[in-house]
């Protein structure tokens, strides 16, 4: 299988390492740090054509410190790794810092990114999206300091000291397959989405679930149908700020839909020729960064 986008990262994490700030702080200021800019979940973009700025050359890397203190990523070789989260600046402050044109959401550049840039580019937005929202200890309310690089954020309070790791919230994205033949598919029509724009069901993982009772609930819930079998095909990184995909296939007991009304405007299945059909007439399947494309084209090959 194909690496999915944001996935497959290449970054030595070094967390055997990382909790020494002694060894942070060597690595930081080495020769040829890579500093990624980071501001409020945006990339920062230059070039021609336009791209995200994956490095910093070495004369801006000083002037980053003025935005804080940048958290390790992990060790590429020998070259430390670095996110640089510009986003206490103001936003044309962060454009100049960076030598950027504008900033900009890194998604839209998926298709045209490298897949090993893409993963530390997601993965370096969703360590600065955890860092910004966990400034304060949920359980005392104190202020938190930052730990082991940025993957530990430990709260301030001597008489607290509670120890935040990074939170990931779980999502599942499942392709139902109708039990007889012709084989089908269910595709659902949420609400607020274009006319005619079908996708898989989705829904997060809720606390007390594994990710198969996950599955099971969502397409029940959204559809009306009961699946009979549930089989994990992949996962994708989705920092997008905090989510973790994990994609099933499931097989349906039975093929009566009944659409939420609320979520799923409507549900319908589709036969292998009707998607294809429908790639083939422009109407993508799925996102060519996401998982349900995978899972989607995939299902569309197995014939
Ligand atoms: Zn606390």
């Amino acid at each position: 299988m194909t690496s999915l986008t944001y996935s497959g990262g290449f970054l030595d994490r070094a967390s055997d390492r990382r909790s020494d700030p002694g060894w942070v702080a060597t690595v930081l200021d080495a020769a040829g740090t890579r500093l990624i800019p980071v501001w409020r979940d945006h990339c920062l973009v230059s070039g021609d054509p336009p791209g995200p700025v994956v490095t910093l050359d070495d004369g801006r890397s000083q002037a980053v410190h003025e935005a804080g203190t940048p958290l390790f990523l992990g060790m590429d070789g020998d070259v430390g790794v670095f996110a640089a989260d510009l986003s206490p600046l103001d936003e044309e402050r962060a454009v100049e810092i960076a030598g950027a044109e504008r900033v900009g959401d890194m998604r839209a550049f998926a298709g045209t990114t490298s897949a090993a840039d893409a993963a530390v580019l997601a993965y370096a937005r969703g360590l600065v999206y955890w860092n910004r929202h966990q400034q304060f200890c949920g359980t005392c309310g104190a202020a938190t300091l930052s730990r082991d690089g940025g993957h530990l954020r430990v709260c301030g309070s001597e008489s607290c000291s509670w120890l935040h790791f990074p939170r990931i919230a779980p999502a599942v994205i499942t392709l139902v397959e109708s039990a007889g033949p012709p084989q089908r598919c269910l595709l659902a029509r949420h609400n607020g989405s274009a006319p005619d724009s079908f996708a898989l069901i989705a829904g997060f993982v809720e606390i007390g679930e594994s990710l198969e009772d996950t599955v099971r609930r969502e397409v029940a819930e959204e559809t009306g149908v009961n699946v009979v079998t549930v089989e994990y095909v992949a996962s994708q990184a989705w920092p997008f700020p905090s989510g973790l995909m994990a994609g099933f296939r499931a097989t349906a007991a039975s093929e009566s839909i009944t659409a939420d009304g609320k979520e799923i405007l409507e549900a319908r299945w589709f036969t292998r020729a009707e998607l294809a059909e429908r790639a083939a007439s422009g109407r993508p399947l799925g996102r060519v960064d996401s998982i349900d494309r995978h899972l989607l084209q995939s299902w569309l090959n197995q014939q």
